[in-house]
């Protein structure tokens, strides 16, 4: 047990994502005693990890460390280390580096990627979750066109050159249409001997729709636009199997492929099935409309790890809840040390957007629905605002600008095969 002085505002955030870094913030504002814990020392933008697995920005573009964020901040203390389990009866949080007690919690621990139980496409296909499996999935991508350039069998060569992204959701209509780019508008230039019609890239969705919460006529525009950038779309179409060489899909198709990215899907951290909470959808945590758990008033589940429903229907796993919950579980430890009123949760929508490419994207807000070059300008704009942090808006920024004007993704590096 590690020495804690006997304050009795000590709260403690698990997690430095969209929620745990915003709560942090906010607490510190209110004079409380904050620890946040993170297993990384940095805060990750994960809507650009696509960005560094097609090439175009490297990892401290989209990453921040922690101790920077919080630097003036004298009553934050950050640990580094992973949180295996909590004792709620005792507020006691066990760490694999020790424990350490709260008065009040803040679970932001967010999500993983969610295989649905298939185990052979956990296995042989890739994540992108995390920074390492962003650069994973570059390092193959880029190795795989090596291979190619060299490869005398043709059916392996078009296997090298088959690339499938699994989910029509904003991360793989993203990444599909940064790969297209990524290889037609540059790596055409430089592989003389590769024949760039053997190249596949395949996006396969379950359902019937891509961006499935985007209204029809912007859903119907992605799919052009994907189809002109020579992506295959594949809808109502089911992965059953993936051995590493060879994907299966319902109906016994096999497509040969080395490369499957699955985006199709995401759940609660595994941390979460490791407490004693009540789960719901997607393994998430049932928390009130104060966003505690049920009879625990000192614990506050926030963003992706929170099952939270609102007009009959759970909230989305996307950033801007994370944020807005944080805002709402920060103010409500304050007042619960105050003895005030605890203010409900509401999710104020923001609206949807994507890209799918130079010039190219979609923006559903209200009854505002935009595509093509505004949406692509709205997007890129909005993103760069929501990164972190001043040098990461500018190089995200300059390298954006650089990409667009000379058709370049600067880190076409292979750093590990
Ligand atoms: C590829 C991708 C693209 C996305 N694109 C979009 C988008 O365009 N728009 C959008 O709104 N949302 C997008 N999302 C979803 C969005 O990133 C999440 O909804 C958001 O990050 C949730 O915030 P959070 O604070 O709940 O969790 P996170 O931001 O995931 O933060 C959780 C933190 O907890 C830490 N952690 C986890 N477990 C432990 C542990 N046991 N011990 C210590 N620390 C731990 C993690 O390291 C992480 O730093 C995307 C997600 C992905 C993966």
């Amino acid at each position: 047990m590690e020495n804690e002085t006997a304050v009795k505002n000590r709260v403690v955030v698990v997690g430095a994502g969209f929620g745990g870094i915003r709560a942090a913030l906010l607490l510190a504002k209110y004079d409380m005693q904050v620890t946040l814990i993170d297993k990384y020392n940095y805060h990750l933008f994960q809507p650009l990890l696509y960005q560094v697995a097609t090439a175009g920005l490297s990892v401290d573009d989209i990453a921040y460390p922690i101790r920077a964020i919080f630097r003036n901040k004298k009553n934050v203390d950050f640990r580094l280390a992973e949180v295996t389990g909590v004792d709620f009866d005792n507020k006691s949080i066990q760490m694999n580096t020790g424990t350490i007690d709260y008065d009040y919690l803040v679970i932001a621990a967010g999500g993983m990627t969610n295989y649905f139980g298939m185990q052979s496409v956990q296995k042989n296909s890739f994540g992108m979750k995390t920074l390492d499996e962003s650069v994973v999935i570059r390092n193959h991508i880029l190795y795989m066109f090596e291979l190619a350039a060299h490869e005398k069998d043709a059916d392996k060569r078009r296997a090298l050159l088959t690339f499938v992204i699994v989910g029509g959701g904003p991360t793989g209509v993203e990444s599909a249409g940064a790969l297209a780019e990524l290889i037609y508008y540059v790596l055409v230039n430089e592989y003389h001997n590769l024949n760039f019609k053997e190249v596949r890239i395949m996006l396969v969705e379950a359902s019937d729709k891509l961006l499935a919460a985007m209204p029809e006529s912007l859903r119907e525009a992605t799919v052009e636009t994907l189809i002109r950038k020579h992506v295959e779309v594949r809808m109502c179409v089911q992965v059953t199997d993936y051995d590493g060489e060879r994907l299966t899909l319902k109906g016994g198709e096999i497509i040969p492929t080395y490369t499957v990215v699955w985006a199709a899907g995401a759940r609660a951290i595994d941390l979460i099935d490791k407490l004693d909470v009540e789960q719901a959808s997607m393994r998430r945590a049932v928390v009130n409309e104060n966003l505690q758990l049920p009879n625990r008033p000192e614990v506050f589940v926030i963003g992706d790890s929170a099952h939270f429903m609102q007009d009959e229907r759970p909230l989305p796993m996307v950033a801007p809840v994370a944020m807005q919950q944080a805002d709402v579980a920060a103010k409500n430890v304050r007042n619960l040390l105050r003895g005030k009123e605890l203010k409900k949760f509401v999710y104020k929508d923001v609206g949807n957007m994507a890209t799918i490419g130079r010039n190219a994207a979609v923006v559903h807000m209200g009854n505002i629905k935009i595509k093509g070059f505004v949406a692509w300008a709205i997007w890129s704009f909005v993103h760069i605002l929501r990164l972190i942090n001043f040098r990461n808006r500018a190089v995200v920024f300059s390298k954006w600008m650089w990409d667009y004007l000379v058709y370049e993704r600067v880190v076409r590096l292979i750093t590990r095969k």
